[in-house]
């Protein structure tokens, strides 16, 4: 597998893009503003996108995409995975007739561009020759974190969370987990406001990275803008043993 960060920031700023990765040319997990730099074939080739969770930094693409799909190229739907709760969240508040089309009954009903998957957590989806596993995080609104697996290993995202007794036990239970993309939002100065919004801070990811038992390549996401290198300092300094770098948009992850 291939995968492509087009966005892994916390926030937006120049040369900053939230929240969205390519897998292969035919999956996004998230749709955050970093799909906005995809070329439009390479936006064509997208039939998949699997959602964390509802907040605007992992959907805010999403309606674009939606869009593009439907001027250019309908002939086969956009399929979009996500908690009952998330979907019904995009109905509501963003393709609701007001902020944007209702694309799940455009041009009809019957046969709709934007075809909602309920994905809940302990769900595979099998997509070509990958599984997409779902597991329940813990963040302010109902989140997922995935696994992916193929023949040659697999990777896991966490989607936004806090310190959470339900990710650990799967990424645990991967044999050969290659790549864990795991967000890390505040600074220790900010645990506080880390802990009231979802999020982890390094002390509190570090703390739940000793109950890994594998070694994966360990990628820094969602980090706020001008935090990443006090973050990444605070992190490498509070686990000297595991192999962490941080992500950035333009990265390329192979598994
Ligand atoms: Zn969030």
């Amino acid at each position: 597998m291939r995968i492509q960060i087009l966005g892994c920031s916390g926030g937006i700023g120049a040369g900053s893009r939230t929240s969205a990765m390519l897998v292969d040319n035919d999956v996004l997990i998230d749709a955050g503003t970093g799909i906005g730099d995809l070329e439009l074939e390479d936006i064509d080739s997208i039939r998949h996108v699997f959602l964390t969770h509802a907040h605007l930094d992992h959907v805010a693409g999403l309606p674009m995409l939606a869009d593009r799909v439907f001027d250019e190229n309908f002939k086969e739907p956009l399929n979009v995975y996500a908690r009952e709760e998330t979907l019904r969240a995009l109905q509501d508040h963003l393709f609701n007739g007001v902020i944007w089309p209702d694309f799940s009954k455009l041009p009809s009903a019957h046969n709709p561009m934007l075809r909602y998957r309920v994905c809940s957590p302990g769900d595979t989806v099998t997509i070509g020759h990958r599984d997409f596993y779902a597991v329940d995080v813990m963040h302010t609104v109902p989140t997922l974190g995935y696994t992916v697996q193929n023949s040659g290993g697999a990777f896991a995202v966490s989607g936004d969370t806090k310190s959470n007794e339900t990710l650990w036990p799967v990424l645990n239970a991967c044999d050969d987990l290659r790549v864990l993309v795991i967000e890390v939002s505040f600074p220790d100065e900010m645990a506080q406001l880390a802990a009231d919004s979802g999020h982890y801070c390094p002390s509190t990811l570090t703390k739940d990275l000793e109950r890994l038992h594998h070694s994966p390549e360990i990628w820094l996401t969602g980090m706020k803008p001008g935090e990443e290198e006090t973050i990444l300092e605070q992190v490498t300094k509070a686990a000297p043993q595991k192999n962490i770098k941080m992500l950035s948009r333009g990265t390329v992850l192979t598994v």
